[in-house]
């Protein structure tokens, strides 16, 4: 009996991280001695498996090309594929035939037949996986590693791969974010324990293979204090840096009467990297200041937000792509002010409308803290302009000039004999598009974080 697991994300080239349901499996078929290994391309020859399991997160991600799910869903029990995972499903607009086919996807390796010939080594249940207990098997993808390090790809790339212990603590939110894959949840409610995925292997100098540790839960702070509080304190006892990958919910600090208990603890915390919320809707401004209040009283470190934007835009939605456009600057103002870091986070929708490349831009800005934190939206388009100048043209010209400066050299036919490269071509054509709003655009695309932080915002007591 041989397994082949499949990270169809990994084979569309659209993730850099592990797929963890993959890894639980991987790990339930390692403790059984089940022959499985991960199939790397598309176009490998798959006949030596007997059962292949595809797992999806994203929607965009495209099936295998050895998958044809239309005919394998004809075949029914004959399939040797099972496939799962939110890509499969994410985008179905039907509240039944969402609700329905997640809660089948989310116990189907549960309920899988084939694994449930075998008993359960690690607790939850006596035959088959239990997903929440079950320890991942880490070097899944090691082979697949190795080689892509082989032909050129640094070590680095793979970190998420290789250094960290990854699982949910909780899972489930009670936002009912339209988009999100939660939005027929209620409730937040524990998941796993942390020893069941946390790894202590020791490499051959005896240091921990993965020091770190990432967590992929949906809103852990929206627990209730009876489950965050002991967490947190178990997170913090293993003395290893932590991370919450899909963000934590900031507003939680502004509407929980436990936000300052929450701010401080995670402020003591090991936690690895930048901390990371979430700033999804303009119209959350007034419980993200009043958090940020509480937050940057308390933490020194550098903060992000992720800023969702492109939701529901349609080729010909002008007036959603402009307010979309001002609203991700009004929270870069917001954020600015309070000297934290935003991250574009582009929801797929984004690619309908034929000024889509103006998202582009703007993360291309906003996702690389050197650029966010030294110039505006408008300077760093300009100077893309410029670079390209110095660099290919070998001119000399002045690194930054305002718009209207700009406008004078293009009526002066400075840029006759000179392409005009993409980013400022973007924000021009951005600007042509909306001219009546031209004023306010340009205040938004010239704000600079240098000229907004304000530490009175949070050092000054209300
Ligand atoms: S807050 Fe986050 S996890 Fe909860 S529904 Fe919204 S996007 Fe999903």
């Amino acid at each position: 009996m041989k397994i082949g697991l499949v990270d169809a994300d990994l084979l569309d080239g659209g993730t850099r991280h592990p797929n963890l349901a993959l890894l639980k499996l991987a790990g339930f078929l390692n403790d059984h001695n089940i022959e499985f290994r991960l199939i790397e391309s598309e176009n490998e020859d798959i006949s030596e498996f007997h059962l292949i399991y595809i797992s999806k997160v994203f929607s965009f991600t495209k099936d295998p090309k050895f998958f044809n799910r239309s005919q394998e869903e004809k075949k029914g029990k004959e399939s040797r594929f099972r496939w799962g995972g939110t890509g499969f499903y994410a985008l179905n607009e039907n509240e039944m035939g969402f609700r329905q086919y997640r809660s089948v996807d989310m116990m189907q390796l549960e309920n899988d037949p084939f694994l449930n010939r075998y008993p359960n080594m690690r607790d939850g249940k006596e035959m088959g996986i239990s997903m929440a207990h079950q320890m991942p098997f880490y070097d899944l993808y090691v082979p697949y590693i190795e080689k892509r390090i082989a032909a050129g790809r640094k070590k680095s790339y793979y970190k998420d791969y290789l250094q960290y212990s990854i699982g949910f603590l909780t899972r489930g939110c009670f936002r009912k974010c339209p988009f999100c894959v939660n939005r027929f949840e209620n409730r937040i409610l524990p998941y796993s324990k942390i020893q069941w995925f946390l790894s202590d292997e020791k490499d051959e100098k005896g240091r921990l293979k993965r020091p770190y540790i990432y967590l992929w839960d949906d809103n852990f702070l929206a627990s209730s204090p009876s489950i965050w509080r002991p967490l947190l304190k178990e997170l913090m006892e293993t003395r290893r840096p932590f991370q919450f990958r899909q963000g934590l919910d900031e507003r939680i600090l502004a509407e929980s009467p436990y936000g300052e208990e929450i701010a401080e603890l995670l402020s003591q915390c090991k936690y690895h990297g930048d901390y990371i919320f979430a700033f999804d809707n303009w119209s959350d401004r007034p419980k993200i200041e009043k958090a940020l209040k509480i937050w940057k009283r308390y933490n020194k470190k550098e903060t992000k937000f992720y800023l969702f934007c492109g939701y529901k835009l349609n080729s010909n939605d002008d007036d959603l792509l402009l307010k979309d456009i001002k609203e991700i600057f009004y929270r870069i103002e917001v954020l600015m002010k309070y000297g934290c870091l935003g991250y574009i986070m582009r929801h797929e929708d984004y690619h309908n409308h034929e000024l889509q490349n103006i998202y582009v831009q703007i993360a291309r800005w906003c996702n690389q803290p050197a650029f966010y934190k030294k110039m505006s939206f408008w300077e760093f388009c300009y100077r893309n302009q410029t670079f390209w100048e110095e660099r290919t043209l070998g001119l000399k010209v002045t690194p930054i000039k305002s718009y209207e400066e700009f406008i004078v050299d293009f009526n002066n036919g400075y840029y006759t004999d000179k392409k005009i490269s993409l980013p400022l071509k973007t924000i021009i054509s951005f600007l042509e598009r909306f001219s009546s709003h031209k004023k306010e655009l340009l205040r938004l695309f010239n704000l600079r974080l240098r000229d907004l932080v304000n530490p009175n915002l949070w050092l000054k007591s209300e």
